[in-house]
């Protein structure tokens, strides 16, 4: 374990299920980890970041992943953050707030409206020029992480095209309110936001307002995939090691569950699906750290691989400790909560398989 891995399994300790039941995960790990520059570890060191590689934080994600869902999602919504203001800001707004986020601030990220979910071309949040400010109208829902967040960034529509603009958090005009009870990753700060006349300085809408609403959202949306693919190999890690250590230990019928053949075949199938997952996100990464072409690509399979995967091994290591992890509080039931999630967030389940039968078409000549 290196010493990143070290600090959050130190912060998080046996907490995660506490923190799952509460709904909160605490300042003080979130501060620490913010102020380490470890929520968005790919930020360069210019700006106070680690200058991680694709490789190296998405193997940290995991790691964080296979701790706390929660945690990895407010990281995930760091990281969104981080990586949209270095691709769409201008030199100046990169110096003025990236190193915030490697100091402490804490950001998230808004696309999604109650009539645009999948389909964000249906996004109707207006960003209106107003002699040296914009004027922000709107309404966001399911914004992970933004109770925690200082800093929102958010996607709306631009003149003729879309912009996305930096908001505090404590800017007149904005209300964030909490998603009641959510289904998984309770503790990653889920709020619907209300944006009424919020009014900024021009210098908030980053650079590149007026592109096209696609090219600014798969920028930002191939980061995000980036990071729940490798937090689902965490999910996965967590899941195998809970059910091998409960079939090894508990016995039925004079010997241990791993003795039964087909408690060894929900083992092996858990096995199969964290290296599966661990070797395509490998894949996506090593793309991501060349700049290749196919990044994009190979972040929408890493997610749809990791997501379907960890649904699924999640399923199995509930059935492997049966009533053993059939109640809350069980690293296994959080599991399968916060797994299904991950196959409806950064790209459904459905749309990533449009997106994949898109590429095979383009390929197929
Ligand atoms: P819908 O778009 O209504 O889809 C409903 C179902 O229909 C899905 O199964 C979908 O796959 C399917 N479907 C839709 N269109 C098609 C089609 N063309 N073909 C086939 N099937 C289709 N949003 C943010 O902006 N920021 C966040 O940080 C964020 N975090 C989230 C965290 C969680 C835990 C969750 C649950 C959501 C989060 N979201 C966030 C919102 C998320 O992006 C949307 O929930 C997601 O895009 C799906 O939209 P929807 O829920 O409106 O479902």
């Amino acid at each position: 374990m290196n010493d990143r891995e070290a600090l959050v399994s130190e912060l998080v300790g046996d907490r995660a299920d506490t923190w799952d039941l509460t709904g909160l995960i605490p300042a003080e790990p979130l501060r620490k980890l913010g102020e380490a520059g470890l929520l968005c570890g790919e930020l360069p060191e210019q700006y106070g970041g680690l200058g991680l590689s694709s490789l190296d934080n998405g193997r940290f994600t995991a790691h964080v992943g296979s701790l706390c869902s929660s945690l990895r999602s407010v990281m995930t919504s760091q990281g969104m953050a981080a990586w949209t203001i270095q691709r769409l800001g201008s030199a100046q707004q990169r110096a003025d707030h990236l190193p915030r986020l490697t100091s402490g601030t804490l950001a998230a990220v808004g696309f999604s409206e109650p009539e645009a979910g999948s389909d964000l071309s249906a996004i109707s949040t207006e960003i209106r020029p107003d002699g040296d400010d914009v004027v922000v109208d709107g309404r966001k829902v399911w914004v992970t992480a933004a109770h925690y967040a200082h800093l929102l960034v958010i996607f709306g529509r631009y003149g003729d095209g879309a912009a996305a603009v930096l908001v505090p958090a404590d800017a007149p005009g904005v209300t964030v309110e909490r998603v009641a009870d959510p289904m998984g990753c309770r503790a990653a700060g889920h709020a619907g936001i209300r944006l009424d006349s919020v009014r900024l300085p021009r210098g908030h809408v980053l650079g590149g307002a007026g592109a096209a609403l696609t090219m600014l959202v798969t920028a930002a949306l191939s980061y995000g995939r980036m990071s729940v693919a490798w937090g689902c190999v965490g999910i996965l890690r967590a899941c195998l090691a809970a059910a091998s250590r409960h079939a090894k230990s508990r016995e039925q019928f004079g010997r241990p569950l791993a003795q039964h053949q087909l408690i060894g075949g929900h083992l092996a199938d858990l096995l199969v699906a964290e290296q599966t997952a661990t070797r395509v996100c490998e894949h996506a990464s090593h793309r991501w750290d060349e700049g290749s072409p196919d990044m994009v690509t190979a972040a929408v399979l890493a997610k749809h691989v990791g997501a379907t995967q960890a649904a699924a091994a999640a399923a199995t290591a509930v059935q492997v400790l049966a009533s053993a992890g059939a109640s809350d509080g069980h690293v296994v039931a959080r599991a399968y909560r916060d797994a299904k999630l991950m196959e409806i967030i950064e790209g459904s389940n459905e749309l990533c398989r449009l997106m994949l039968a898109q590429h095979a078409l383009s390929v197929s000549g």
